[in-house]
């Protein structure tokens, strides 16, 4: 039995809401979740206004409540198993920045099993998968790890705390989508988990106080799986994308000046790229914009044909960050 079957009812866009929960010191009562339901419907309320003025609902394949733990979140065999059968997968989280995006991605600790986000499980299910199938089909596995920030593409596992900017192919040598970033063989969850420490390290160079720049670049992890049929000789690819969006939020384009604007401009620009790929792919378009972007430039062959992806929408419940909340609800609903 494939994955495939497994997906077959689904369809390969799944959105997924998760909520954070409120964080110590905050005022509960003033909640924009006004109730979630088991089928994925969230009804969000503005709690500022009275009445049903302020109210919203939408609907996703599922959301997840507060109280969600990390484990509970996404069983990421099925997505792993398809991996491993030469498929593409892609997991996004996307939200305004302190929604949850990294905890979902990465999670609080590396160190405890418990509290691994979808990276660590993902890798982690790789490696047992792969080496339950050892008997039949041998398994060469590899990572890179880029930023992308103002549109620039940077490796971040040059050891030497460098990142270079890459420039991108039409043509993808040997199906990588940045041919010219570094390649790290690896063998154990331990050997990525490794890297994903120095790529973090890297990704912090150059942050200031005021200007956290993880909040301001998407990251991609890419775990490219090369398999050989060791009866039949069929050799077979399949790449992962764990990818971690620079925050959504809008900036006040009459406070934004100099950097900080064209940041702000770079992320909005590329965040629309996104989700219009996702949409005309949802649409089944005949016309896919992955070239309005370094983003959808990326991750171009991992979106789209037979390629599954797996977006999580983070969102706050402070009633401050209604607005936000509903303009990140609005962009995973027109995805969904
Ligand atoms: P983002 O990456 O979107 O900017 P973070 O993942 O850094 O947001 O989360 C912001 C803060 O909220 C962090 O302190 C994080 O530990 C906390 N947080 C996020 N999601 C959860 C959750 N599900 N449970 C507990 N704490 C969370
Ligand atoms: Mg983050």
């Amino acid at each position: 039995r494939t994955c495939e079957d497994e997906f077959k009812s689904l369809g390969n866009i799944r959105v997924y809401c998760r909520i954070r929960p409120f964080l110590p010191g905050q005022n509960k009562k003033l909640s924009t979740v006004d109730y979630i339901s088991e089928n994925g419907e969230l009804l969000v309320v503005n709690p500022s206004k009275q009445g049903k003025d302020g109210h919203r609902m939408f609907k996703f394949n599922k959301v997840f409540g507060p109280a969600a733990s990390q484990g509970s979140i996404l069983d990421t065999r099925p997505l792993i198993r398809s991996v491993l059968d030469g498929y593409d997968v892609c997991i996004f989280a996307y939200g305004q920045t302190g929604s949850g995006k990294t905890y979902t991605m990465s999670g609080p600790d590396a160190l405890s099993k418990e509290e691994w986000g979808v990276n660590y499980r993902a890798l982690d299910d790789l490696f047992h998968i792969s080496r339950n199938r050892r008997n039949t089909i041998s398994y060469d596995i590899a990572v890179q790890m880029v930023e992308i920030y103002n549109e620039q593409v940077r490796d971040l596992l040059l050891s030497n705390g460098m990142q270079k900017k890459y420039p991108l192919y039409h043509s993808q040598p040997n199906g990588l989508a940045v041919p010219d970033a570094s390649i790290h063989s690896v063998k154990s969850t331990a050997d990525v988990l490794g890297l994903m420490q120095l790529g973090l390290a890297n990704r912090a160079v150059g942050a200031t106080a005021l200007n956290e720049r993880s909040s301001r670049s998407h990251s991609v992890l890419s775990v490219h799986v090369r398999g050989l049929d060791m009866e039949t000789g069929a050799s077979l690819r399949g790449t992962l994308h764990l990818v971690d969006l620079a925050g959504s939020e809008r900036v006040d384009r009459s406070e934004a000046t100099g950097d900080r604007l064209r940041e702000a401009q770079h992320i909005n620009k590329s965040l629309s790229a996104l989700g219009d790929v996702i949409f005309a792919l949802a649409q089944k378009s005949s016309h896919v914009p992955y070239r309005n972007s370094k983003l959808t430039q990326v991750l171009q062959t991992s979106l789209g044909g037979q390629a599954k992806t797996l977006m999580f929408v983070q969102i706050n419940p402070e009633a401050e960050s209604f607005s936000e909340t509903v303009s990140t609800l609005k962009f995973a609903e027109r995805v969904s």
